[in-house]
This record gives structure tokens, C-alpha cells and sequence, in this order.
């Protein structure tokens, strides 16, 4: 069989059971596994290669260590928010997926451009084979073996450069000035935003992220992942007790990005078992919630890039 999404033939095929439903579980070798339901299979049979969906769920696979589950509502959300990659940032985005794919420093991985190309988000395996050389050329990868036709190495492995460089990319850059704003986006709650959140983080040389209601799945998608690996930290409040904040923030920990909690001080109470042990900001109105935030930011990370830009420093 062909892949949905990539229409890679060769070494793609169903698992032995049906998921239930219209629902298939597939392999790729390409996309790694995903969960497809019949409507989105309808929704992607108009077009060619979805090169770019291929790659998220094949990170989505590497980050997430399950199948992703394609209905046609999460398909089409997960489409719009494709991410854009600039070439250094493929390049960032590649040595990343192969530390993350090394079972241990050193070891050997063997690379199929065809195949692999997703992970550096390249659409061809020429490009692969650029972001590849590129790499090599930086002295973060290491080739072993002749090289192929397209001139791609078959087996590389991460340098000591390369596991340094890739540690480095992976704790934020920290010339960063976004800060990654994870809260509810209720009614109640969007003052608290423009009134205290945002003020406080300008105040202070930062750029406050914040994912648009009408994006904001119930889940990590593509778009908020970048977004968080970009952030120099983020704001996590808790207030209204949201699954997707949580997951945010955890996210943001997993890759030791700092995480500053906040709550209002009636739901101090309602904080989750697993996140009580850290300190949170508590507040009582916008106005307390913007002071605290701008010194706890001004005390932990002090004045943010654009302060610095602006005078010149
Ligand atoms: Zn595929």
C-alpha cells in the first residue's frame, strides 16, 4: 500500500488490527505510525505529498513516542498550523531529531535520505543531504563510511560539538526575548492577559507569545511546540485549571525551560497534586498579578534582549 500522507510505497503497511471504526493504524518509514480515520484519508486523497505533515508526525512520534490520531477536525487544525522553518533552524531542528533518536552518545545512525528527509523538514532528498553536509561541515556530525550518490554520508554520528551544540539549542537560546504565555482564554481571564500578563513581560525587555484562542487545541500541536523551544521561559498560570496549561508547561520543564507558576488566590487550593511543590506567583487582581510577575522576572532572569538592543548593548 501507498501512505496516506507521503505516499511512500515501500515498507509501509496496516498493522494486523483495525483501531475500531473507520480507523486504521498505519506504518510508514517515513512518517513513523499514525491513527487515520476515513474521512481524513477522503480529505488528503485530492492531494499529492504532504511532506510537511510527514514530518510533524514523524516528530510527533519521536517526541511524543505514540501515534498521532488523524480525524478530519485534527487534521485540518494540525495543517493550518504547520510550522515554517528557516534553514538554520532546519539544520537545529535535524541535529535535534537525531539526538533524540542516538539510543546513546556515539551511536551510529544510518541515514536514508529518501526516508529521513523528514527530519530536517527538507522537501527533497537533496536538501536532506545539504542540512546533512551542513552539519558535518560545523563539526557536529561525524561521517562514517563513503558517501552516496547524492553525496549524503550513509551512517553519521553527533560529534561532541554536535551533543554540545544540540544541549545548547535545547535549553532555549538565551539571547531569546519570547516568552511563552500558557494560561485559560476565558472571558474572565483575557484582562488578566492585557492588563497584567503582557505589561509585565513588555516591561522588562521581553516579547510575550501567546497562542491565539481559536488555535488552541487541547493538545501540544506543531505550532505550540516550536514555540515554547523558542522561549527564553515561560508563564504558566494555572487559574481555571486548564489540561492544556498544564501540558504546556510541562512540555517547557521537560526541556528545562524555566516554568514561573502563577494562580489566583482563591484557587490556590484547586492547584494540581503534581505541580504544588513549585512556587507560584499568587495574586489577587491584575494589577498585583503585574508587579509580582515584572519582579519576579526582574529578580530571576533580569532585563530581556530588547532592553539590551535599545541601548545599544
Ligand atoms: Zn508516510
Amino acid at each position: 500500500m501507498k501512505c496516506y500522507i507521503c505516499g511512500l510505497e515501500e515498507g509501509t503497511n496496516l498493522l494486523e488490527e483495525p483501531v475500531g471504526g473507520d480507523k486504521e493504524l498505519v506504518h510508514c518509514r517515513r512518517c513513523g505510525d499514525y491513527e487515520i480515520s476515513g474521512t481524513a484519508k477522503a480529505q488528503l486523497a485530492h492531494t499529492g505529498q504532504h511532506l510537511d505533515l510527514s514530518a510533524y508526525l514523524r516528530d510527533w512520534n519521536i517526541v511524543g513516542g505514540r501515534p498521532a490520531i488523524l480525524d478530519s477536525n485534527s487534521l485540518a487544525k494540525i495543517c493550518q498550523n504547520l510550522p515554517k522553518y528557516s534553514v538554520s533552524e532546519k539544520q537545529s531542528y535535524l541535529l535535534a531529531s537525531l539526538a533524540a533518536i542516538s539510543k546513546y552518545p556515539g551511536d551510529h545512525i544510518r541515514l536514508e535520505p529518501e526516508v529521513d528527509m523528514v527530519l530536517a523538514w527538507a522537501k527533497s532528498s537533496q536538501e536532506f543531504g545539504y542540512y546533512v553536509d551542513a552539519l558535518i561541515g560545523r563539526g557536529l556530525l561525524t561521517p562514517i563510511g563513503s558517501k552516496t550518490y547524492d553525496g549524503t554520508p550513509p551512517i553519521v554520528f553527533l560529534s561532541p560539538a554536535g551533543w554540545e551544540a544540540f544541549e545548547k539549542n535545547s535549553t532555549v537560546p538565551e539571547k531569546s526575548a519570547q516568552v511563552f504565555v500558557a494560561m485559560s482564554f476565558s472571558g474572565l481571564m483575557l484582562p488578566v492577559f492585557a492588563e497584567a500578563i503582557k505589561p509585565a513581560i513588555e516591561s522588562i525587555g521581553y516579547r510575550p507569545y501567546r497562542v491565539d484562542h481559536d488555535l488552541h487545541l487541547d493538545r501540544i500541536d506543531a505550532k505550540i511546540i516550536a514555540e515554547i523551544r523558542k522561549s527564553r521561559f515561560i508563564v504558566a498560570d494555572v487559574t481555571e485549571q486548564k489540561a492544556g496549561v498544564y501540558f504546556e508547561a510541562g512540555y517547557a520543564h521537560g526541556l528545562d525551560i524555566p516554568v514561573i507558576w502563577s494562580v489566583r488566590s482563591d484557587e490556590l487550593d484547586r492547584v494540581h497534586f503534581d505541580t504544588r511543590q513549585f512556587y507560584h506567583i499568587v495574586w489577587e487582581n491584575p494589577a498585583d498579578l503585574s508587579e509580582k510577575l515584572r519582579n519576579f522576572i526582574d529578580g530571576f532572569f533580569g532585563y530581556g534582549p530588547k532592553y539590551k538592543t535599545r541601548d545599544g548593548a
